[in-house]
């Protein structure tokens, strides 16, 4: 490709909105585009790099056995009603009618599609398992979209579902699956690790997270570096991890202060876990004397369990910061706080917000943990008090780096990390309430084992800046890049000496099959090299006039500190 034909436009800043730094190197380099929040134009230098994703994973998954297929984005609702999803999925699902006034639903996964597939064709033991998977577009209307690709509203996912005759056979295939999405993870050259994971709104026992080890994750991985023991927490927007225990006591020392604790400090004068297996928000409110000193702080604490809807929380009440524990109703809460009941939905907030008058600081978190590998994740465990209602809190546990793990084997470290793939075990979950079943070998009538495998292709992009960036912008590993080698001719349009080596290497590269880009622009070599840098081409090739005098040309990798002197004959061989 040459730089003149194809589309190369980059920003020297990035927009205010960006937070995140993959967000603001996606931007500024040119590879997405904001339409709306949450919905993106992939522009041609970053479709290049979706497309080399889903190259990989498209390989992987035939290899694995499964099949291609493609499910539309437009879904009827009757098949979601069939599943109770219709209702039960709240407001991330986006509902739409058609001109007759019929309901309609815009995919965020396609269990509901492909089972139904399933049991109109899989009719016999015979054809089993199958396991079919797409490449789709997908929405879900997020709380809070953000962090460019990462967590829009509109992205792509590879989306797969085995069938299985029984629970052995759909281990088997969730086995190879899991194997598949390593092989995946492997070929893009990223830094990951496979964790025991929440089996959420989806449902089934058996889960599992890919996740791309990065500062920046939302998800906090607790894992044992002496065993093969890891599982997820996911962490609210703002919050920090817990530090080590003795970090931990000096924070305790701390005073609350109104509007400005944070929702760490309280958690930690609380000594509550910041890593949970229940969603739970905290709302502290101090009572201050005249002087506005703290006489009394009450802090409440929410336990929301299933997916985020207001019914389904319960909410509990500490009196003072050493005090007991008891479970109070939604209602008193709301009634405390003189807030409106969607207020209290585990929203994650950066600040503490003052949601009563002077007199009243709500801190807010969001704690999530999926440690909930069955048999094997963080139960029995509680915040050190009588607990009412042990149940509810059977899967609490604090956890910070240092504690034993659970299998035994050693102590427990903790990492960020980006989900960006996700194993689950579905059961009969979806076969039975959309009754998919095939013949057995008795000829008798049996439900499918079922199993889903999700990959985030278009987060992938976010996942893999936010792990390899540096001050002048992305660094792609080679699988990924959007080019492998660029070529920068230096003042080719006064040289033809330049300009006809320059040539040369480009056709002598692309027909080995390497992925090179000639920047024939006629660019300044500051301006040339800052937006290779920028876009992340992992090899750059320097050719000017003095160098080609030597027979010589200047190669540099994006991590490399300098440049090296190589023989043009020899460059070919460096980098096919
Ligand atoms: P998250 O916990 O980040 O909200 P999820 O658990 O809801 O993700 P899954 O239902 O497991 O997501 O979907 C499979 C994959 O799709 C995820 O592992 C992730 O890589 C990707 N994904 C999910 N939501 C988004 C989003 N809003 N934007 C981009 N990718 C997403
Ligand atoms: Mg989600
Ligand atoms: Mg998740
Ligand atoms: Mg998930």
């Amino acid at each position: 490709m040459k730089a003149t034909q194809f589309f190369v436009s980059t920003l020297k800043e990035a927009p205010a909105d960006a937070e995140v730094v993959s967000h603001k190197l996606m931007m500024r380099a040119g590879m997405i585009k904001r339409l709306g929040a949450g919905i993106y134009n992939y522009m041609p230098m970053g479709l290049r790099v979706i497309r080399k994703v889903e190259k990989i994973i498209r390989e992987e998954m035939d290899a694995a056995g499964a099949v291609e297929c493609l499910m539309p984005v437009i879904q009827p609702a009757e098949l979601w009603q069939e599943t109770g999803r219709f209702d039960k999925m709240g407001p991330e699902l986006l509902r739409v009618k058609d001109r007759h006034g019929r309901d309609f639903i815009v995919q965020p996964t396609s269990e509901e599609v492909i089972t139904d597939i399933a049991r109109q064709e899989l009719r016999s033991y015979r054809q089993l398992p199958k396991n079919f998977y797409h490449i789709q577009t997908k929405f879900r209307d997020e709380r809070r979209p953000r962090f460019g690709l990462m967590r829009g509203r509109e992205f792509t996912m590879k989306d797969a579902y085995s069938f299985d005759r029984d629970k052995d056979a759909a281990g088997r295939s969730y086995d190879n699956m899991y194997a598949a999405y390593c092989k995946i993870f492997d070929r893009f050259g990223l830094q990951y690790r496979a964790v025991a994971a929440d089996t959420g709104a989806i449902g089934g026992d058996r889960s599992h997270e890919f996740q791309v080890i990065a500062e920046t994750g939302e998800d906090a991985i607790v894992y044992c570096p002496t065993s093969d023991y890891a599982a997820n927490i996911e962490l609210a927007e703002g919050v920090a991890l817990l530090p080590a225990r003795g970090e931990a006591l000096q924070a305790q020392a701390k005073t609350p202060t109104p509007g400005k604790s944070t929702c760490e400090e309280v958690a930690l004068l609380l000594g509550l876990p910041l890593a949970q297996t229940v969603k739970s928000l905290v709302l502290a409110t101090d009572e201050l004397d005249k002087d506005g000193n703290i006489v009394k702080t009450q802090v409440w604490l929410l336990l929301v369990r299933g997916d985020h809807e207001l019914n389904e929380v319960k909410a509990g009440k500490v009196e003072g910061l050493k005090g007991g524990f008891r479970f109070a109703t939604v209602g008193e809460i709301v009634d405390h706080f003189g807030c409106k009941p969607g207020y209290l939905g585990p929203i994650g907030l950066k600040k503490p917000v003052k949601i009563v008058a002077d007199r009243t600081v709500a801190v807010m978190s969001d704690f999530i943990c999926g440690a909930n590998e069955v048999d094997f994740h963080f139960t029995g465990v509680n915040w050190g008090r009588d607990l009412p209602e042990p149940d509810l809190v059977a899967d609490i546990r604090n956890v910070v780096a240092g504690d034993p793990s659970p299998d035994g084997k050693g102590l427990l470290a903790i990492q960020r990390g980006i989900e960006v793939g996700h194993v689950f075990y579905l059961g009969t979950k979806y076969s039975k309430a959309m009754n998919a079943t095939f013949l057995d070998e008795n000829g008798k009538p049996a439900l499918m084992e079922m199993g889903c495998y999700g990959i985030g292709v278009t987060r992938i992009l976010g996942a893999a800046i936010e792990q390899n960036h540096d001050a002048r912008g992305i660094i792609w590993p080679d699988a990924i890049a959007p080019f492998t080698v660029v070529i920068c001719p230096i003042g080719a349009d006064r040289s033809a000496d330049v300009k006809a080596a320059a040539d040369k290497l480009y056709e002598e590269l692309k027909a080995l099959g390497v992925d090179v880009l000639l920047d024939d622009r006629g660019e300044r070599p500051g301006a040339m090299f800052a937006d290779w840098e920028l876009i992340g081409v992992p090899h750059r090739v320097v050719l000017g006039d003095r160098g080609l005098k030597e027979g010589q040309v200047e190669y540099q990798g994006r991590r490399d500190d300098a440049a090296t002197k190589l023989g043009v004959n020899d460059v070919v061989g460096h980098l096919k």
